[in-house]
Parts: structure tokens; C-alpha cells; sequence
């Protein structure tokens, strides 16, 4: 993950919009702007955008393995919105525990210092969902599971990271969600039964 981040907390907070983005994409559940691309290419466009750097080269055969890791981790992801405290640091301990994390410090291709968390030999799948791990990991530290939502437009079932100030979110990155519910809730009020 390399964000032009501001600081470290901006950086958590986009890995795990990352993380809520690919675990929604791996319950089958695209964006509009995705909807013709095959779930692997899907996975790439969303982890290009968030500068996975070594996303942009990764042959089929990575991305199909980190398609794999992700059932898990976007699990975990999904069912933050329905779980406890209590129930989220044991599902990421689960995790962490069979995670093979080796950090270092490095300042490369013109990113400021950071941490990797992993070392230069790792596959790709691991690299990623360990980057992913360990920004839920934090953002649950300093949050708890509150930010993490499930959209309230009907028919959807994506889930959301809520970093309004006001924890005012209530639907997913799709645009349809908001305006569709905006426009049945104004049919409903201007035809009243
Ligand atoms: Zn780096
Ligand atoms: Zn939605």
C-alpha cells in the first residue's frame, strides 16, 4: 500500500476502504464501473487505485491466489457491521496468528518512509492481505467496529467504512444506493396510499 498519505492514520483508513472495497467485490457485489470486468480484473482495478504497487504486473495466477485469500479476509470484513468487539479481536487474532509478519522500514520510489510488513520475497497474496490485516487490525484498536456498516439501500448487502465525523453513513460506495432510496422515499411521500 502506497497512499500519498498524510499521515499514518489517513493510510490506515484507506487500506481498510480498500479492504471493505475488495471484500465486497469478493462476495460478488461490483460497481457500476466494474460490472464488465472479470472479478480478477476487478480486484486489480481496485488495488491499482489504491496503489498496491505490484498490482499493475501481477500475472492471473497471483491475483487468483489472492482471490483465494481474500474468502477469508473479506468474511471477516463483512461480518464487522454484526459483531462485537470481543468477536472481531478474536476473528483478527485468528488471522494475525497465521499471518507471517516480518517489518521493515523503507523509503522507495519517492513514498516517504513506511513500514512494509512484509519482506521483498513475499507473493503478492500475502504481501496484500497482510497490508489489509494490519490496517483493520489498527483501525479496530482505535474504533472498534462502529465505522463498519452495511448499506441501507434495499437488494444491497455491500458493506461500508465510516469515517464521517458525525457517523452519519448509511449507504456503500455505489451512487445508485443513495439515489434510488432518495427517490423511492420522495415517490412514497408525493403518493401516499
Ligand atoms: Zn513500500
Ligand atoms: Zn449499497
Amino acid at each position: 500500500m502506497h497512499v500519498r498519505a498524510n499521515s499514518i492514520d489517513d493510510e490506515i483508513r484507506l487500506t481498510v476502504d480498500a479492504a471493505v472495497e475488495l471484500a465486497n467485490i469478493s462476495a460478488g457485489e461490483p460497481l457500476p464501473d466494474h460490472e464488465v470486468l472479470s472479478e480478477l480484473e476487478r480486484l486489480r482495478a481496485v488495488l491499482v487505485e489504491f496503489e498496491f504497487l505490484r498490482a499493475r504486473g501481477a500475472t492471473d495466477a497471483e491475483l487468483g491466489a489472492f482471490a483465494d485469500r481474500l474468502v477469508s479476509v473479506g468474511r471477516l470484513v463483512r461480518s464487522l457491521p454484526d459483531i462485537d468487539l470481543s468477536s472481531a479481536v478474536d476473528a483478527l487474532n485468528a488471522q494475525l496468528e497465521a499471518a507471517a509478519i516480518a517489518p521493515s522500514l523503507s523509503a522507495h520510489d519517492g513514498f516517504a518512509l513506511h513500514i512494509h510488513w512484509t519482506g521483498p520475497s513475499t507473493p503478492f497474496a500475502h504481501q496484500v492481505a497482510v497490508d489489509l490485516l494490519m490496517a483493520l487490525a489498527q483501525a479496530v484498536c482505535d474504533h472498534g467496529t462502529d465505522r463498519f456498516g452495511r448499506c441501507a439501500a434495499d437488494d444491497c448487502n455491500r458493506v461500508f467504512h465510516d469515517t464521517t465525523k458525525n457517523h452519519s453513513r448509511r449507504f456503500c460506495t455505489d451512487p445508485r444506493c443513495a439515489s434510488r432510496t432518495h427517490t423511492a422515499a420522495h415517490r412514497a411521500r408525493q403518493n401516499p396510499e
